[in-house]
């Protein structure tokens, strides 16, 4: 009794802060919540920001949902209100431009809130080999929810502490993508809350229109609060391998080569790369295990051809501790038929959880530096593969020059075959194109101007004009475009065509995500 009477005055403190039109007889079902609404400044003020620290937006309020009820109620309400309200899912917040913000609108914090029972959330399905769970779930939970099983997800991010429903409203990319795809090519089934407010659960099979085009939808169709995730048998170990090449062609012939294996049981499990421009991103928080151990030094192995900048590639190799006699043999095969500096060989070995939780590990040496919650103008783009050695001229050996980079750049391809074109997401038209991720951070100290955020982000727009210029053919992958002209562009004729279509359908009053500024509120 007491819970529903603070719930009734959060609701009638909201409608009077927000001044929502809500009617008398949406009150109950308002009070029914499981959950709680909040618009206690702290709360506010944590629903205003993102890791981009770039922008900030005040909601009206924050609602905790306690289930997915929560979730269609309060949309319901919005959609049915003659007034409406804007309302975004939040998952992590770790957007780089605002895009889980809810101007003058409500956001619903989809991760970490009430729903933290991930008992009660999380259902390993072991013989089925998948798990259902909350769409605010954090890959890191997912994760430790499957290992249970001695299960885990195929297809990840390189940073864990990010959530299903926001990755899923992107792709989710990793080393693993060329195998399996992205993480949306790892979804069986999800449950949806549509712009209507209805809650619809959906797969290839069953509301597929909405199913496919949740998937990689920005968070413009629906608010996923369950998703059901492909599994497979989780190894043990992993065997993780680092080589440098000075040549460009070299390097990006081993990845095509390398990505042209999938499928396979002789192939690396994992394929990235990553730029060095300067020396010191040798040391930054992305590639910290170039250890003591294999003391190479970096400036002796660059080619002044090559405008000194160095390649290097990434490979893993997973296995058992069972068949740990066999791995040395394995990875020896596949490295040989590599034309990296021979000299340049950097390897570990660790558990396969240290290996996924890599990133996080850096996260807490910069947070403890207070270099973690600074602005980070990155910059995310798919290179068609016919074009990569012009992007490479053009950016790594022109535009970046020996500037220091401020934060690491990773390039890797990945096939096109594992993306289904029924989704939302755009990707270049061609059977392989490269992930080139920008991942700088600015630091405004007056030490340096090359790494403030107005010379970062001067940097970003050169390299976009360079690549329109060029007709490269680039697509922003976490897209950012503030007009929807530009929106258009992005997504070319046909799929701006499918993805309007599909908002009418799906949010016809515009009020998910606003914050992706792709459709003005009709409110
Ligand atoms: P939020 O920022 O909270 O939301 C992002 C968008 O999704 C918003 O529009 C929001 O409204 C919408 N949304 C959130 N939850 C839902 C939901 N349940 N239903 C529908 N819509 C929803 N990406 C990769 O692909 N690979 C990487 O390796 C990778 N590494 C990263 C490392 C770091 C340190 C950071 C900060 C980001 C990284 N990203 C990576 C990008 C990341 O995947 C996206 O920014 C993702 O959106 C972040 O998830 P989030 O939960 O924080 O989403």
């Amino acid at each position: 009794m007491a819970t529903r009477l603070l719930l009734t005055f959060a609701i009638c403190r909201l409608i009077v802060t927000v001044g929502l039109t809500l009617y008398p007889t949406e009150l109950p079902r308002s009070i029914l919540a499981d959950g709680h609404v909040s618009v206690d400044p702290s709360d506010v003020a944590s629903a205003s920001i993102d890791f981009g620290r770039m922008q900030s937006s005040e909601p009206l309020a924050v609602l905790y949902p306690g289930s997915a009820d929560d979730v269609a109620r309060l949309v319901r309400s919005a959609y049915e209100s003659p007034r409406g309200f804007a309302v975004s899912a939040r998952g992590h917040g770790h957007s780089i431009n605002g895009q889980a913000m809810a101007s003058n609108g409500i956001v619903i914090q989809m991760s970490g809130g009430s729903v933290h029972d991930h008992e009660a959330t999380t259902k390993v399905w072991e013989k089925l080999m998948y798990v259902d769970v909350w769409g605010g779930e954090l890959w890191v939970d997912v994760l430790r929810s499957t290992l249970r099983h001695g299960l885990a997800p195929k297809s990840w991010t390189d940073y864990l502490y990010l959530s299903v429903g926001g990755t899923l409203s992107n792709a989710g990319i990793s080393g693993q993508a060329f195998n399996h795809g992205p993480q949306i090519s790892n979804v069986y089934e999800l449950d949806v809350v549509t712009g209507k407010g209805e809650l619809l659960t959906c797969s290839k099979d069953e509301n597929s229109e909405l199913y496919y085009a949740v998937l990689g939808g920005l968070g413009q169709f629906g608010i996923i609060t369950r998703a059901r995730i492909a599994l497979e048998k989780a190894p043990t170990r992993v065997r993780w391998i680092r080589v440098l090449y000075s040549n460009f062609t070299a390097f990006t012939e081993d990845q095509e080569y390398l990505i042209s294996l999938h499928g396979q049981s002789e192939m690396f499990d994992y394929v990235e790369g990553f730029v060095i421009v300067d020396e010191g991103l040798i040391n930054n928080w992305r590639s910290s295990f170039f250890s003591p151990r294999n003391p190479v030094k970096v400036s002796s192995l660059k080619s002044d051809d090559e405008g000194g900048v160095l390649y290097c590639l990434e490979v893993t190799k997973n296995y058992h501790e069972s068949n740990a006699d066999f791995i040395d043999q394995e990875v020896d095969a596949l490295l040989k038929k590599l034309n990296f500096i021979p000299s340049s060989v950097f390897t570990t070995d660790l558990p396969y959880v240290d290996f996924l939780d890599r990133v996080h590990k850096a996260e807490l040496k910069l947070r403890a530096k207070n270099l973690w919650d600074v602005p980070h103008p990155w910059l995310n783009l798919f290179v068609p593969k016919s074009r990569i050695h012009d992007f490479d001229k053009g950016v790594f050996k022109g535009i970046l020059g020996n500037n220091k980079t401020s934060g690491p750049i990773l390039i890797y391809p990945m096939n096109k075959n594992k993306w289904d074109e029924k989704t939302s997401v755009v990707t270049p038209n061609e059977d392989v194109f490269y992930l080139v991720a920008l991942l700088r951070s600015a630091l405004d100290n007056g030490d340096d101007e090359m790494q403030t955020l107005d010379y970062l982000s001067n940097q970003n727009r050169r390299i976009l004009g360079f690549c329109q210029d060029q007709g490269i053919g680039c697509k922003q992958y976490l897209p950012h475009y503030t007009t929807q002209q530009e929106w258009k562009l992005h997504f070319g004729d046909d799929k701006w065509k499918q993805f309007n279509k599909r908002k009418t359908e799906f949010d016809p009053r515009h009020i998910l995500a606003t914050g992706q500024r792709i459709f003005t509120p009709l409110i």
